[in-house]
């Protein structure tokens, strides 16, 4: 027997109904070089509508790749809307990739019309002529004549929505078609595409929403600090504009710490959202000028593990932190560290530190990869995490790396992790970052953890190099607080991980550099620091056994 429920199609054209019936008034905000522009919700949607029409005027058909290549504003977010709901793919480039990677992505997915900020412009002058699938080039300008770019015949995006009617007549779509996609952010080889569903983006979406999980409600101000190409600021736009969130956007001052600060500050921001290294500055900021942002309830961070001792300095300055673990393959939510009930006072911290538990819709597990063993929740065992569920993907588009989906339908994650018994996932590295010596492994998350809560240190990346004798060997890259610049040796480092790691984890040589290389999402970028990095010396006794 069939239940009688309505097949009723999951689609992002549910959000914009939310958005023009109910949430007209909530305003959206975007930071510019003098002031704020200021819209709301009622007045984006003609525009949203007027966009629809602007491209199907320029041919675009369902299933289409339209391309952004764009900063968080309210402009990305119209297209946010109005490309899926047509029928068509928003495709978000990264505009922190190499012009080689964001030539391979747009040829990849074959991006038949690119939208760029006019303050973007200079990053396709590197691909003119390389891109033959993109018929039409649209700006998004600021007001100012535009530079030489080179482009031939561009379109402005205000001319183009000024032509249109205010009326949109949104076909029916199925939920399985595309909406979305997103790449992943190569840090081994050429970028690979994800492709949300209409369905799988509102069901994320929904997930997002629930109380547990990043929980926001109609009463929130949003400041997503992720941008909106990673992973669709996670998730962040639809939820707001399903739950009728006030949003704020950084435009291209997602960076500068002061802008961010006073923009969340202004417009009585109640959740920002980004990952750690945006939070070390702003902690350092906030600490030292003793700012402070009382209206915000949660910081949500994920991206990388969050270290122990920026956890504690914005707990100080009054920033609770919201600790969740996710990728692009997974929409991005997986898993959101909240301490479940009975937790001891004294033991919150540790377990708002975990990548705590999984969202409920994604069921995983933990997998040895040598052996395929599914292994225990005991806290103990490390293994693979796989997942599964509605928001997970099963493939990358054009087919690549079909292995990344088991036999009976998991996704290999890349992350290394243990689970305890209550649910709480504890990522223990990245497979390819996990430091193997003498036959054990060292969790570089760990070490770089421990290092960075020393007083004088602000940032610390781990990596592996090789040893004649322990096949590899950890070696910390260690950036200085500024204050400390020059006064911090690796003898102090060493000896201040004596009590807090074994003591055939400490490193054996720690190298102070002025910054650690970031990823185009923000992220420590280990990549580039094994490629430059010098041999251990091995006749030197390590540092840790001096
Ligand atoms: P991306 O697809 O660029 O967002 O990268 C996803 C990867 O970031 C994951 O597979 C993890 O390795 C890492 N990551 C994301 N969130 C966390 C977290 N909370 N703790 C540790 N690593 C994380």
């Amino acid at each position: 027997m069939e239940g009688l429920m309505q097949d009723y199609e999951l689609s992002l054209q549910h959000v914009l109904w939310r958005l023009e019936r109910l949430h007209a008034h909530k305003e959206v905000v975007t930071k510019q070089e003098q002031g704020v522009h200021r819209t709301t919700n009622g007045e984006m949607v003609p525009r949203i509508n007027r966009l629809a029409g602007a491209l199907k005027r320029l041919g675009i058909k369902p299933g289409d790749r339209v391309a952004t290549l764009a900063w968080n504003n309210y402009r990305h977010l119209e297209l946010y809307y109005a490309v899926p709901c047509m029928g068509a793919v928003l495709h978000t480039l990264n505009l922190r990739l190499f012009p080689q990677h964001l030539e391979f992505v747009i040829n990849d997915a074959e991006d038949k019309v690119l939208f760029v900020d006019q303050t973007l412009l200079p990053l396709l002058k590197p691909l003119i002529g390389k891109i033959p699938s993109v018929e039409q080039f649209v700006v998004m300008g600021n007001g100012t004549p535009l530079p030489d770019h080179g482009l031939g015949d561009v379109l402005d995006y205000e001319t183009l929505l000024h032509a249109e009617s205010e009326a949109y007549p949104w076909p029916k779509l199925s939920e399985r078609m595309a909406a979305a996609m997103c790449y992943t952010s190569g840090t081994t080889g050429n970028p690979k595409g994800v492709v949300y569903s209409h369905r799988s983006q509102f069901i994320h979406t929904m997930g997002v929403l629930q109380a547990d999980n990043l929980g926001l409600t109609e009463k929130d101000v949003v400041f997503p600090i992720v941008p909106m190409f990673h992973a669709n600021s996670w998730g962040l736009p639809y939820a707001c504009g399903m739950a009728g969130c006030k949003v704020l956007f950084p435009d291209r001052f997602m960076g500068d710490a002061k802008s961010v600060v006073d923009l969340a500050e202004q417009e009585a921001a109640t959740i920002l959202a980004g990952v750690p290294t945006i939070w070390i500055n702003t902690a350092a900021l906030l600490k030292q000028t003793g700012q402070r942002l009382p209206k915000v309830h949660t910081v949500i961070c994920g991206g990388s593990a969050i270290p122990r001792s920026l956890m504690e300095s914005m707990d100080a300055i009054g920033l609770r932190m919201l600790h969740a673990w996710g990728m692009t393959e997974t929409s991005p939510l997986g898993s959101v560290a909240r301490p479940r009930s009975g937790t001891p006072a004294d033991d919150e911290l540790n377990k708002r530190l975990t990548q705590g538990i999984v969202v409920p819709g994604v069921e995983i597990r933990i997998v040895d990869p040598a052996s395929d063993e599914v292994l225990p929740w005991d806290g103990v065992a490390f293994g693979e995490i796989q997942v599964r569920g509605p928001w997970i993907a099963r493939g990358y588009y054009n087919g690549y790396d079909p292995g990344k989906l088991t036999e009976d339908g998991w996704f290999r994650t890349g992350d290394v992790a243990k689970i305890t018994p209550e649910g709480y996932i504890q990522i223990v590295d990245r497979t390819k970052d996990v430091i193997k010596s003498g036959g054990e492994w060292i969790s570089s998350v760990d070490l770089e953890n421990a290092i960075m809560s020393h007083p004088k240190i602000l940032e610390a990346a781990v990596i592996g190099l090789a040893h004649s004798k322990w096949d590899e060997r950890p070696v910390a890259y260690a950036v200085a607080r500024p204050e400390f610049k020059g006064q911090v040796t690796q003898e102090e480092v060493i000896q201040f991980l004596q009590d807090k790691v074994a003591k055939w984890w400490l490193p054996d040589e720690v190298r102070f550099i002025d910054e650690v290389p970031k990823t185009s999402v923000g992220k420590f970028d280990k990549k580039v620091l094994r490629a430059s990095a010098v041999p251990i010396k091995e006749s030197a006794a390590p540092a840790g056994r001096k």
